[in-house]
């Protein structure tokens, strides 16, 4: 039984890293659907651009699955997982991790401060910024979309495993609201389990956690949620003992 599921949970995981790399080769399309900097030149002349639309949907998403995307599809944390081999370091939380918080409040301000210079919303185009839906058009585009990817890099190379993730990113502060909220509410959404019980404290799951937290010591104390858990279920996966799953529950 237990051979069956770390089978199964080996196939996930190649899965996941599988649609991650997908995701990863595909930026010279997708980067500006994702991108906070067209949401703000789309918001200059009262359009909500399809990387609004994107972030809207994902605000949903996380207020039922958590942080999902960035643990399944975000090309940014694809690109991350692709550089962890040189990335040893584990993320020391505190202050670091506020620094997305205060990113997502500033730039959710700027957003509205923007489109209310621009006279409103004006329309809506989901394209906006691309030609043809493409967004690497041009070598200059390419040059300062590598310029950020190279930022990625340096950021969590300096920070820690998915360090961008967990002190930069504005996608990750929007996505912890809506789980926050979920989490007062309480409605049935994805999450973590574990049965303490059949734990023999091997600690595998914590050095698989792409984000580096510290999954034994969550297990133990029986708190499986945590703001920067991304639901990639690395964990789940390494543990041979079972003790870790997805459920779909109410808290
Ligand atoms: S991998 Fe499983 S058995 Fe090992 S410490 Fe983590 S939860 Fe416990
Ligand atoms: S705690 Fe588990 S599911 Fe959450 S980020 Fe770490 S490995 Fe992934």
């Amino acid at each position: 039984m237990a051979e069956e599921k770390s089978s199964a949970g080996k196939l996930r995981q190649k899965i996941r890293f599988i649609i991650l790399i997908v995701s990863f080769l595909l930026i010279p399309v997708t980067i500006f659907y994702v991108s906070p900097i067209v949401i703000m030149m789309g918001a200059a002349e009262g359009i909500v651009a399809g990387s609004m639309l994107l972030f809207i949907a994902l605000f949903i998403i996380s207020l039922i699955a958590g942080r999902i995307w960035c643990g399944w599809f975000c090309p940014m944390g694809a690109w991350q997982e692709i550089c962890a081999p040189v990335m040893k370091k584990t993320v020391k939380g505190g202050w670091r991790n506020w620094i997305k918080y205060v990113i997502t409040i500033l730039w959710l301000a700027a957003i509205g401060f923007t489109f209310l210079s621009a006279g409103g919303i004006r329309g809506i185009d989901p394209l906006y910024g691309t030609v043809n839906g493409i967004s690497i058009s041009s070598p200059d585009v390419m040059v300062v979309v590598c310029i950020i990817f190279a930022f990625i890099f340096v950021v969590s190379f300096l920070t820690g495993r998915r360090g961008f993730c967990h002190v930069l990113c504005p996608i990750a502060g929007l996505m912890v609201a809506g789980r926050k909220i979920r989490n007062l509410i309480g409605w049935p959404a994805l999450q973590l389990s574990a049965d303490a019980d059949l734990c023999n404290d091997c600690n595998d799951c914590s050095r698989a956690c792409p984000m580096g937290l510290d999954v034994h010591a969550m297990v133990r104390k029986n708190q499986m949620e945590n703001a920067d858990c991304i639901l990639c279920a690395s964990c789940a996966d390494t543990c041979n003992k079972g003790v870790i799953s997805y459920s779909i529950r109410g808290r």
